[in-house]
């Protein structure tokens, strides 16, 4: 008999992991509150529930991708109260990117009835939601994350455990700083080399060579006209937004003060991205994170 999944948060991300789900045999019982999201998620394949008690009523797993984590604690804490709903025998995978203190939070109160929790929150972004071809970054007990392998496996092509509950969300905290980090410095870098008559191309291959190589060069170069098929090459549209990075950002900079870490990089990424977003008369905030380059100069 197929197992059944209760999905709550079928937006952009959820709506094509659940559609993976489905394609991959799973029973999949969606909730959201945008009805057109559920709508969709129903022609996909996936049953539709009236109410949150509904959906997880004889789940298996429940799978959660929730735009913050009062709205994550509210489902699972305080408002609709999963935590207490759920069959005993419930795996709970919470997909959302919030604060690692609201997963470990989750994750007390899971432990506290015995229920089985873990946070998975994702790379990737809606391709890599899409193409099953996700990073998923865990934090629980690791006898819970091989468990949900059984979902993960069809939604995304690696999975990683990080450590105890929150683990995933401080895992991704750090990934996306960093990649702010380099995204900036390689943008700063073409700009100077621009300035002083060098060809954004010549560069470019020059430092994938040299020790300034890192993946924004590599793989996603923030120049107009040096890549295609990246963002840089279409005005900025598709991709990463800067509104998500700068939700990321803010997560780090949230962990930092939780840890008294220095994170210097981190917090001048955090402050131009949020000068950036907000420094045009266009809505910089919905462009490609490496838009960023716009930011050193007319391009
Ligand atoms: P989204 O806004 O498209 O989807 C979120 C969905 O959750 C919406 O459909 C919303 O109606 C629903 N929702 C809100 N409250 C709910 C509730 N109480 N019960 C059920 N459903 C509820 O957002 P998204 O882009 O899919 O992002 C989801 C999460 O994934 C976020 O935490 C985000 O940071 C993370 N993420 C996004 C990307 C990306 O590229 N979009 C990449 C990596 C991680």
């Amino acid at each position: 008999m197929a197992k059944k999944v209760a999905f709550f948060g079928l937006g952009n991300m959820g709506g094509p992991m659940a559609a993976n789900l489905i394609k991959a045999g799973f029973e999949v019982c969606a909730f959201d509150l945008v009805p057109a999201s559920v709508a969709k998620a129903v022609e996909d394949g996936c049953s539709a529930a009236a109410n949150e008690k509904e959906a997880v009523a004889g789940a298996d797993f429940v799978i959660s991708m929730l735009p913050n984590g009062a709205i994550a604690e509210a489902l699972y804490i305080d408002g609709a109260g999963l935590l207490d709903l759920v069959e005993p025998s419930a795996l709970l995978v919470d997909c959302s990117t919030i604060a690692a203190s609201s997963s470990r939070r989750i994750g007390e109160e899971a432990k506290t009835r015995n229920i089985r929790a873990i946070d998975a929150p994702v790379s990737g972004g809606v391709g890599g939601a899409e193409g099953a071809t996700l990073a998923f970054m865990c934090g629980g007990e690791a006898a819970d994350v091989e468990a949900a392998k059984e979902v993960l496996n069809h939604m995304g092509a690696n999975i990683f455990h990080a450590g105890p509950a929150g683990a995933g969300q401080v895992a991704k905290a750090c990934n996306n700083m960093l990649l702010a980090v380099h995204m900036i410095g390689t943008a700063e870098a073409l700009q100077l080399g621009v300035d002083n008559g060098l060809d954004p191309k010549a560069l470019s291959e020059i430092m994938l060579k040299s020790s300034g190589c890192n993946w924004s060069l590599e793989k996603y170069n923030p120049y107009p006209g040096v890549m295609e098929g990246v963002p840089a090459s279409r005005d900025y549209t598709g991709g990463f937004m800067v509104k998500l990075m700068q939700k990321d950002l803010g997560l780090a900079m949230e962990a930092a003060l939780a840890s008294k870490s220095a994170t210097p990089m981190g917090a001048l990424a955090n402050n131009l991205y949020n000068l950036y977003a907000t420094m045009s008369d266009e809505d910089n905030a919905d462009l490609d994170f490496s838009s960023i380059q716009r930011f050193f100069g007319e391009n």
